[in-house]
């Protein structure tokens, strides 16, 4: 079934609890590798984007919802996450225009614009142990699917599983980009926090019914 306005919703609201839930753990990652502050800073903006969407008017688009999630992300995570995250929601908003509810075309369009965005805004390619390696297999497995006719349920959780993946596959690899960077090969055994903040906003979307 295509997914509603009140479907975008219901995706801040679990991205909202599962990062919260998971505030701790992103922290003791981002202690690991980097400054320490990727809990804090995600949830610190997740439940800004909570207010902020909840004062939005009812007739509000996908496309609204998500520039929402954006302008608040951007102006509340702060550090390298909160500009890269605030492009993919505003990149995902624009791709969605016009669009009363997202069929899995729409879907896909939206994760692609997503993953644009922030490749676009942080210059990182896959294996670089950054976010992007959840979100493009994330992108990639959405594309199989849908050129699967799968339903919009099923395109989500196949991105869902690949983030996921892609993200524990961050585990041995040194880092090219961002503060872990800095850490050369005792980057190496540490799994990325923006990685595992994005499989979770992923997961987040393929448990919200439509
Ligand atoms: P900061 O490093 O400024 O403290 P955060 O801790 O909030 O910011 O976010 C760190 C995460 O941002 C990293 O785990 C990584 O996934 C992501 N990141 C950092 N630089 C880039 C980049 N150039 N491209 C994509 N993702 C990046
Ligand atoms: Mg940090
Ligand atoms: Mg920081």
């Amino acid at each position: 079934m295509a997914l509603s306005s009140q479907w975008v919703r219901d995706w801040v609201a679990r991205s909202a609890q599962h990062i919260s839930d998971n505030r701790t753990e992103l922290i003791r990652l981002d202690r690991e590798i980097g400054d320490g502050d990727h809990g804090e800073n995600m949830d610190r903006g997740f439940k800004a984007v909570s207010a902020k969407v909840g004062e939005l008017p009812a007739d509000a688009s996908p496309s609204d919802v998500l520039k929402t999630v954006a302008t608040t992300l951007i102006s509340t995570v702060g550090g390298a996450s909160g500009p890269l995250y605030g492009t993919a929601f505003l990149k995902a908003s624009q791709a969605v225009k016009d669009h009363a509810e997202l069929d899995s075309a729409a879907v896909v369009d939206m994760l692609r614009a997503a993953r644009d965005g922030i490749v676009s805004r942080g210059k990182a390619e896959v294996g670089d142990k950054t976010m992007v390696d959840a979100w493009s297999p994330a992108v990639q497995a959405a594309e199989d699917a849908l050129a699967q006719e799968a339903t919009e349920q099923q395109v989500l959780a196949a991105a869902a599983d690949a983030a996921k993946a892609g993200s524990e596959k961050t585990d041995p690899l040194i880092a090219r980009k961002g503060r872990a960077s800095y850490l050369g090969e005792r980057a190496i055994g540490h799994r990325d926090p923006g990685s595992v903040s994005s499989a979770l906003l992923l997961m987040a979307a393929a448990e919200v019914s439509a």
